[in-house]
């Protein structure tokens, strides 16, 4: 028998209404006052909770591999985390080739995604190219499908739009919202802002149905107050993109004195409740997301595909699970790396991956029965790696993921009601 904890979470709204929320069960609903009363503390059911049944041989299968094919870029952010005066390092076609290679004699699935990062991965151009045609000559005698993805600034040419809505499939394009906050941060080497051009090819991106378009926030503590104008603005301009709203990191960014502050977490959170809340009653369609809170229902105990699922190949060709570590060069980084990829093969070490698998929510004790353990599950890793024994602690904002999970639980079910 299994003991599933019961949440009940009086409205703010109603006097008579309670969101009854069962986790492990992944179930919420809503009664009245009184029925809630009559509820259990617990519910008991048979058998185990069935979760992650993905299996984690070795060598390890994938269903997607990240190529961040050059730490160099044509854009100079204040806050990037990728560092202005790093000396830029590429993947040689060679790497390009062997990562390919693993991924097609290792798939998790039928289905296969190439994803294009960098830096910016359209400054390693003919290696991006090199890639696609690889990929498809590799698969043309394979009962396999590959599709190809690029988050990217936008900044292109004419020819490398044309190459990419021909090519790519999943466009993720770094915008962080109307025209003043973009050009704020997101500028040019030469200083000159970059909103006009990146708008204007993302407009022209979303006009293409056969493209997926998602669109990259990133939020900086003096634009925390407008997340809900930020976002109706996209929302209006881009109907029915998906919206990820990261808020900036700052313990990746280049410069010390152009440092650009990242918003206080609560007040991050709590506006993205309420944009949630606003933009599902003006009638946006946008699924809007980030890395804090993820909606519940998913029965997963892994926070991300750093436990053991993502395939990610930084520019020196460090083999990585977490997609924060591909610059990062502190100690930190080499919890996450389980191989390298050189131009005369792949070395995958076996134990360091499977020390990734072993990462998941079920570690870390203060998690069992938290109302957020199936929508924080723990937090990202990168953020706490510098922690001791990061994988068995908490969330770094776990006191805000858990004050903000009552309004984001009765959001979702709103959401879900159709309400
Ligand atoms: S640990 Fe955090 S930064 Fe790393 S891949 Fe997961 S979500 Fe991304
Ligand atoms: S809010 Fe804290 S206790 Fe709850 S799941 Fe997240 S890290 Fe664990």
């Amino acid at each position: 028998m299994r003991k599933n904890k019961v949440f009940k979470i009086p409205s703010r709204d109603s006097d008579d209404e309670v969101l009854i929320y069962v986790p492990s069960l992944f179930r919420l609903g809503v009664v009245s006052r009184e029925e809630s009363e009559d509820l259990p503390e617990y519910i008991s059911t048979d058998g185990d909770l069935a979760l992650d049944d993905a299996s984690f041989p070795f060598p390890p299968i994938f269903n997607s591999l990240t190529l961040h094919l050059s730490s160099a870029c044509n854009m100079s952010c204040t806050y990037c985390y990728n560092g202005q005066n790093a000396q830029s390092c590429h993947l040689s076609a060679k790497q390009v080739e062997n990562s390919i290679d693993y991924l097609l004699d290792h798939p998790r699935d039928k289905k296969l995604k190439i994803h294009f990062m960098g830096g910016e991965p359209t400054v390693a151009w003919e290696s991006l190219q090199h890639a696609v045609d690889y990929a498809r000559e590799a698969v043309s005698n394979r009962d396999t499908e590959i599709i190809f993805a690029i988050t990217s600034n936008g900044v292109w040419s004419d020819a490398q739009y044309e190459y990419i809505i021909n090519n790519i499939s999943d466009i993720t394009i770094s915008i962080d919202g109307p025209e003043d906050v973009h050009n704020k941060y997101r500028k040019l080497k030469s200083g000159r802002n970059t909103y006009e051009h990146v708008f204007r090819v993302a407009k022209a991106l979303n006009d293409i149905d056969t493209l997926n378009l998602c669109l990259s926030v990133t939020m900086a503590r003096e634009f925390v107050e407008r997340m809900r104008s930020i976002t109706e603005f996209l929302c209006r301009e881009f109907p029915g993109v998906d919206i990820f709203i990261e808020a900036l990191r700052t313990d990746n960014q280049h410069s010390n004195d152009a440092i650009v502050l990242s918003p206080d977490i609560k007040i991050f959170l709590d506006n993205y409740i309420d944009c949630l809340s606003y933009l599902r009653k003006a009638g946006f369609s946008n699924d809007i997301s980030n890395s804090f809170v993820k909606p519940c229902g998913e029965q997963r105990t892994r926070y991300c595909g750093a436990s053991g699922g993502n395939f990610i190949v930084s520019p020196d060709g460090i083999i990585t699970a977490c997609g924060a570590m591909t610059y990062n060069k502190s100690p930190v980084s080499n919890y996450f790396s389980f191989g390298e990829v050189h131009d005369s093969g792949i070395l995958l070490d076996e134990d360091k991956y499977r020390r990734l698998v072993e990462w998941n929510v079920s570690n870390i004790e203060e998690c069992n029965d938290c109302i957020a353990r199936y929508i924080c599950l723990g937090g990202c890793l990168a953020r706490k790696a510098h922690l001791e024994s990061f994988w068995s602690r908490p969330s770094c904002y776990c006191k805000e993921i858990r004050d903000a999970a009552p309004s984001y639980l009765w959001n979702q079910y709103m959401e879900l009601a159709g309400g």
